[in-house]
């Protein structure tokens, strides 16, 4: 198979397993697919990491040198809108974060490496379930990942609609943010609607928590710190014509260091502690790491980059690009080994805003780009191991 069948083989696989999407920890499908596809390139597989993950391994001479390179695998619980010939076949499942696309590139960097690429040292091939619930890497990771497959440095990428197709966007240090999820359940005093002197109304209370946790962004945070502090849900138990008793504020903050999530996490304690007291109201608080911050080690950031322009050519690449507060469970790797996360441009438009974001049920990846991450993803392999 030259590189232009290769193409063509990239771009059936990657339909096919956009027909069969499957969401976290239920990628059996998909695994078996990857695993069929990397042991007929003569690559040995192991099965069943973290639950659904596996890693492929190849190596090739003596050194001791070992590279891991990730995609992730599942599935995003969307009904697809759009109605390409490769449409999702599964209810309420679509492949609407481009891991079908980020899977075919892993595919097609294993072929190269197998076939033409030439290397001395051992490359894994890491296909990681529940990216999108952020517990696959941490699955993988109990299930001794990185006991089992010893390697010096771990790559990833994602597909960024809103980048122009083809192009390597990365930087050093931080580049997706935290994510962390906080509940504050507010008690108040019930009474009828017409009688707010009867009452502690818990309602008014979260209204004024919800415009003093804004204070955390734009009055707490340096400014040259990005955060975001979103309060995206509100219930309550009142009606028409009472004060409820209770209110529950939900929501999600964004960082870029552990120091701005235990300064975001502190400070919006002391305002819920604050505001409620002083309107007389009781509350709990809780407050959940879901995803660390996504930070690149800059000697792996310019690996990235060299092996990109050495594929792509230098306008193609760039290596100091803005961070995106987005978050990505590869940040959970980097704990561990050295490594760099870096985004491929897959938008069909090169006017950012016509092109179809990821999530949105009407996405599909841009198959013009399957080579294109291919073989960046081999030439990181081949350049990490000649370290
Ligand atoms: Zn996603
Ligand atoms: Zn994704």
């Amino acid at each position: 198979m030259d590189t232009n069948s290769l193409a063509h083989k990239l771009t059936d696989w990657r339909h096919e397993l956009h027909r069969h999407p499957e969401t976290a920890f239920d990628e059996h499908y998909t695994s078996a697919f990857l695993a069929d596809r990397l042991e007929e390139m003569g690559i040995t597989v192991t099965r069943g990491i973290g639950g659904t993950g596996l890693v492929g391994t190849l190596k090739k001479g003596t050194r001791p040198n070992a590279v891991g390179l990730r995609t992730d695998i599942d599935a995003n619980a969307i009904t697809e809108q759009g109605n390409p010939p490769w449409k999702s076949q599964n209810p309420g499942r679509m492949h609407a974060c481009g891991h079908d696309g980020h899977m075919v590139q892993l595919l097609g960097a294993a072929w190269l490496l197998s076939h033409t690429v030439d290397f001395d040292g051992t490359v894994y091939f890491i296909c990681q379930p529940a990216e999108e619930p952020g517990k696959g890497a941490r699955a993988m990771i109990d299930d001794g990942l990185f006991q089992r497959f010893p390697m010096d440095s771990i790559y990833g990428l994602h597909n960024m609609p809103m980048l122009p197709a083809g192009q390597i966007h990365v930087r050093p240090g931080g580049i997706m943010a935290s994510e962390d999820n906080f509940t504050i359940q507010i008690t108040g005093k019930g009474a009828h609607a017409s009688s707010p002197h009867m009452a502690i109304d818990p309602l008014v209370t979260a209204a004024e928590l919800i415009l003093a946790l804004q204070t955390i962004p734009s009055r707490t945070a340096n400014p040259l710190d990005p955060v975001v502090v979103s309060c995206t849900e509100l219930y309550m138990d009142g009606a028409h014509n009472a004060i409820p008793s209770h209110v529950t504020i939900k929501g999600d903050t964004r960082s870029f260091s552990p120091d701005v999530q235990t300064m975001i996490e502190t400070r919006m304690h002391d305002l819920t502690e604050a505001v409620c007291t002083g309107n007389g109201a009781t509350y709990d608080f809780s407050y959940t790491h879901e995803f660390a911050p996504t930070r690149n080690t800059p000697a792996n950031t310019a690996l990235v980059a060299r092996a990109a322009h050495r594929v792509l050519g230098s306008e193609q690449v760039y290596d100091t690009c803005e961070p995106i507060m987005i978050s990505e469970d590869f940040a959970q790797y980097l704990d561990h080994v050295p490594g760099a996360f870096f985004f491929l441009g897959s938008g069909v438009s090169n006017i950012p805003t016509e092109n179809t974001m990821l999530h949105n049920a009407g996405f599909d990846y841009n198959d013009h780009i399957l080579m294109t991450g291919a073989t960046v993803l081999a030439e990181i392999a081949r350049q990490a191991l000649e370290d």
